[in-house]
């Protein structure tokens, strides 16, 4: 648990979430400004800055966050999805505790602004 993290508070239920799936290592809740029909944010408990930083520190957690990422995907909808990291200020990550946006339920075009 990191002081000042958004979603460590989130974690430790000190800022409510409307949370879609929990496993042993992460949670998942959704996005408060969704940028399609289901945008989910799934997240480590671990405090880790970056998807990278989790790999490294923790790859056990990093491949439970793939696998319930393709889980909400799942029951979201036909299993079509995107998974985005926006890694570093940069790429427009605005919250420094890893996670990954699953976005679903729309036709997504390419490349990403
Ligand atoms: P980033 O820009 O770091 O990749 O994504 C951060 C995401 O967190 C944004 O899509 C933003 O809408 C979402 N977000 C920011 N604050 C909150 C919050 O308090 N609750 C929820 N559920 N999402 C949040
Ligand atoms: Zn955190």
């Amino acid at each position: 648990m990191s002081d000042d993290c958004l979603f460590c508070k989130i974690i430790a239920g000190d800022i409510p979430a409307d949370v879609v799936r929990e496993s042993e290592h992460t949670i998942a809740f959704k996005d408060i400004n969704p940028e399609a029909p289901t945008h989910v944010l799934v997240i480590p408990r671990r405090h880790e800055p970056d998807i990278g930083s989790l790999a490294a520190a923790d790859p056990e957690a990093a491949v439970a966050l793939l696998t319930e990422a393709r889980a909400i995907a799942e029951s979201a909808g036909n299993g079509s999805y995107r998974l985005v990291f926006n890694t570093g200020a940069d790429a427009n990550q605005t919250v420094f505790h890893c996670h990954g946006h699953v976005l679903a339920g729309r036709n997504m075009s390419w490349p990403p602004g």
